[in-house]
């Protein structure tokens, strides 16, 4: 559910922020590999290949070779660009046994991944628009803390990158000024950026203060070139665009990892899997209790009525330990009134509240995207 969640979240944001939702498949021939590089430089943390009727396939490690094919499916005018393209990706990648570690590190995960294909002159909004988005993710999770990273080439290491020194300006500039317009501060580290282009990296602080990183915003000078990539420029002329690779969540399975522990299993109300209990306290109090739970229900509430053959006290024990952000318990008198007991998560205090008070109190809550149950 909470994947669920996420995964909506994210794809209604990127409708809002001028993004085309595309799926791509999970399996490719392996010259598609070949044309972007993966084979020569990544084929060490790729699938071993398999061979269908007429060629090699390969399981796809990043999405980026897809949304490439897609933007070449016509030709781009100035007037096209930017271009967005945003999917949950499912790649694969081959981790060693060693390493793989719960939700943190699969072999199998899914990105929140988006490729912008735009022209010098747009870039710097494109990577302002990045970071705005990643500051929404962290904001709308509950990260107040977050520091950032921005990695450059290292001049004097020539040899190890791709691109001109004119390229290398322009790209480290443009994400320069985007996080001195967004009053962003960071931290430049030479010498840390991909042989491919220099990038931004966001970590966020968790409750404990662990550093975890997850988004990335990173521009590639080689893609477009191996791909030969165009557009025609007002000039009439053709032009090679601008390509970011950009991932927020960075993957859905570890940012829910993340999620976890930063809660540690107690999450807002918007996210949380069973939003309400309600536990009738006798049997003959179970009719009123689904009449509860249909209120909810029909206000889109993520209800659990409890109506198992179970003590009251042990049934709400449960709960409470499934940190249900909310348990109702109703009996005669709330039948009565049309009301609800409420225990809210971390108090000690349970209230009694008119039924339509509750539905509009967490409803707001929900809405809200509130992280505190008051
Ligand atoms: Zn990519």
């Amino acid at each position: 559910m909470i994947r669920k969640i996420m995964e909506d979240w994210m794809r209604d944001e990127c409708l809002r922020r001028g993004y085309q939702l595309v799926y791509t498949p999970h399996v490719a021939r392996v010259n598609l590999w070949q044309t972007s590089g993966h084979e020569g430089f990544y084929a060490g943390n790729m699938f071993t290949p398999m061979e269908l009727d007429d060629a090699m396939y390969r399981m796809k490690p990043m999405n980026c070779p897809f949304h490439i094919l897609i933007y070449k499916d016509s030709l781009k005018s100035y007037r096209d660009l930017p271009v967005r393209l945003g999917e949950l990706g499912t790649v694969y990648r081959y981790e060693r046994s060693g390493v793989m570690h719960g939700l943190l590190r699969v072999r199998g995960f899914t990105q929140d991944d988006a490729h912008i294909f735009c022209t010098p002159e747009q870039i710097e909004d494109e990577i302002i628009g990045c970071v705005d988005f990643a500051r929404a993710v962290l904001a709308t999770y509950g990260f107040d803390k977050f520091q950032v990273e921005l990695s450059g080439w290292d001049p004097n290491d020539r040899k190890s990158y791709i691109g001109t020194d004119e390229q290398w300006t322009m790209a480290t500039k443009s994400l320069e000024n985007a996080l001195a317009r967004s009053g962003i501060e960071y931290k430049f580290v030479p010498g840390e950026a991909a042989f491919y282009g220099p990038k931004i990296d966001i970590k966020l602080v968790d409750a404990i203060g662990r550093l975890w990183q997850l988004s990335t915003v990173q521009f590639d000078f080689t893609l477009p070139q191996r791909f030969e990539l165009e557009y025609v420029g007002e000039d009439g002329k053709r032009h090679q665009p601008l390509m970011v690779h950009r991932a927020l969540y960075g993957s859905v399975e570890r940012f829910f990892g993340v999620l976890i522990e930063h809660y540690a299993g107690a999450f807002p109300v918007w996210l949380s899997p069973v939003q309400t209990a309600i536990v009738p306290i006798g049997e003959k109090h179970l009719e009123y209790a689904n009449k509860v739970g249909d209120v909810l229900k029909k206000q889109g509430v993520r209800v659990e009525v409890d109506g198992r053959n179970e003590k009251m006290n042990a049934k709400i024990r449960e709960h409470a330990m499934q940190k249900v952000p909310f348990i109702l318990v109703v009996g005669d008198k709330e039948a009565e009134a049309n009301s609800v007991n409420v225990r809210t998560r971390g108090q000690e205090k349970t209230e009694t509240v008119p039924l339509d008070a509750f539905v509009q109190r967490i409803g707001q809550l929900i809405a809200e995207k509130k992280a505190t149950l008051v």
